[in-house]
């Protein structure tokens, strides 16, 4: 066993490591640990590839490199994961959007109601910025005409009580720079308190359990650390794996690992994620304008087949596109998301080896329901492409391309490029796996705290939800 001990290791610093290490030292009579398997760059030395919001995922070069297993016609899709410091905050969207009522109200979690939650949201420190109309490009403003022209209602704040409608998204993002959580929590005075050590490029194997009590972490170099608790904020993807190489998940996966079983938890089971249909569009180099902020416009709005308070469809207008997909090397997307899916994947191991990606099948359109309203979707995308003044900046349709014409032909289309929102969750959900306050069922001193416990995946990008849920376990502990 390591020769220092702390009362809590924290394993992973995205968006609620960062979070939890910030707000259990506010208590200087608690030592705490946070290991992160990325570099761990000072509050203000991170890389500009890292701080700019126009560079996501991979091009961040802070990425984990998982795909999926077959999804939709049978093509993997990359399924990004930041790490660095500040995790998946750190190479995202940088659009941030609170949870509905309706999904606290689904989830049904004592201690979790919306009126517990809504306050929380509000103390959370990442900065939430509404874009001003003329800090819009061209696209994005005719995007959100045409969304208007064709009959859906304007929202001048996704933040509000009547989050429905058209408009400019809220973004974390300041001067350009997208302020992830190892910013916005772990500044230069929060690491600076002597309760607190982080440590960078520090990949967790396993959890260190004496019977059914957690005692530290096992580091992939095959050094140990000593804990009081750990606490898995690993991500969606990370903390099952750790919590399976460890011996915590469902039996028969781990026997046939050869990894003896240490309680038997259906951990990685109910894996969600909203699906993405990229609706793309060729445009002249001369017209498109502006390509910043890459993300500017929405459009959000229920399905004929939503419940009551759900809003189930988004429709994101971007400039993440890459000019080799269009022959005038200029276009933009429509990215229709499924927010309330019913698919439902797994995350499983495919070996005991810690650098090994996990396998991850998100089963994305795997039900009729998910198929209709992502259809749905994708035809009112289509139907704003070609009301003006959006319909007057378009050259071509490239995705699905105007040869397809109905139904049939654009859910062929779907399948066979569906792809990811990146907002994985539910791989070790609350009931199921971990209690209100993430503590893993079964085993003494282990916890889980991140995007992986909601008992399904809420109706918004995840990152602010993420946020929040590690506020309010900390809070509480
Ligand atoms: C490309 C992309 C775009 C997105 N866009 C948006 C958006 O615009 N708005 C939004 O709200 N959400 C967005 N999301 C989703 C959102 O960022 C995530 O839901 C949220 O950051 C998840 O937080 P987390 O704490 O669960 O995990 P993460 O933030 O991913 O943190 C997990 C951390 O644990 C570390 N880790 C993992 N395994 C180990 C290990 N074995 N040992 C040590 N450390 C480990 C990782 O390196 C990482 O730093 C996006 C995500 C991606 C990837």
């Amino acid at each position: 066993m390591g020769t220092r001990a702390y009362d809590t290791v924290i394993v992973g610093g995205g968006s609620a490591g960062a979070v939890l290490a910030a707000r259990l030292t506010e208590n200087p009579d608690r030592t705490v640990l946070l290991l992160e398997a990325g570099p761990a760059y000072p509050p203000d030395a991170y890389p500009d590839s890292v701080l700019s919001s126009s560079v996501v995922g991979s091009a961040t070069g802070h990425d984990w490199g998982y795909f999926t297993e077959p999804v939709g016609a049978g093509h993997r899709v990359q399924a990004h994961r930041g790490k660095v410091l500040g995790g998946s905050s750190a190479v995202n969207g940088a659009v941030i959007v609170r949870a509905l009522p309706v999904d606290f109200q689904r989830w049904a979690i004592p201690g979790w109601s919306w009126d517990e939650l809504r306050p929380v949201f509000d103390r959370t420190l990442v900065p939430i910025r509404e874009l001003e109309r003329d800090e819009l490009t061209p696209m994005e403003r005719m995007f959100i005409d045409s969304a208007l022209a064709v009959g859906i209602p304007p929202c001048d704040d996704f933040n509000g009580p009547k989050p429905e409608g058209a408009g400019s998204w809220p973004l974390n993002v300041l001067d350009g720079q997208r302020i992830n959580t190892g910013v916005a929590y772990l500044t230069a005075e929060v690491r600076a308190r002597p309760n607190l050590d982080i440590q960078g490029d520090a990949l967790v194997d396993q959890v260190l359990l004496d019977e059914v009590r957690a005692t530290g972490v096992l580091l992939s170099d095959g050094s140990e650390i000593a804990a009081g608790e750990v606490i898995l904020s690993a991500g969606a993807y990370g903390s099952p794996a750790i919590l399976l190489r460890s011996g915590i998940g469902p039996a028969a996966d781990l026997t046939a690992l050869d990894i003896p079983v240490i309680t038997d938890l259906p951990v990685g089971c109910a894996l969600q994620d909203h699906p993405f249909f990229l609706n793309s569009y060729a445009v002249s180099p001369d017209r498109i304008g502006a390509l910043e902020p890459v993300l500017g416009g929405l459009a959000w709005l229920a399905s004929s087949e939503a419940e009551p308070g759900e809003l189930d469809l988004q429709i994101s207008a971007t400039h993440l596109f890459d000019p080799g997909w269009s022959p005038s090397n200029s276009g933009f997307l429509l990215a229709v998301g499924l927010m309330r899916p019913h698919s439902i994947g797994t995350l499983t191991l495919a070996s005991r080896d810690p650098l090994a990606a996990p396998r991850i099948q998100p089963n994305y359109l795997a039900t009729e329901s998910d198929r209709r309203r992502l259809l749905e979707g994708a035809k009112l995308a289509r139907r704003i492409a070609t009301t003006d003044p959006l319909a007057g900046l378009i050259e071509s349709e490239l995705m699905p391309g105007s040869s397809v014409v109905d139904d049939a032909g654009l859910l062929t289309a779907m399948l066979s490029t569906v792809d990811t929102y990146h907002h994985p969750t539910s791989t070790a959900p609350i009931g199921a796996v971990v209690d209100p306050l993430g503590a893993v069922h079964g085993i003494e001193g282990l916890r889980v705290v991140d995007a992986s416990i909601f008992p399904d995946v809420p109706q918004v990008p995840t990152n602010l939800t993420t946020i929040a849920a590690a506020e309010h376990v900390a809070a509480r502990l």
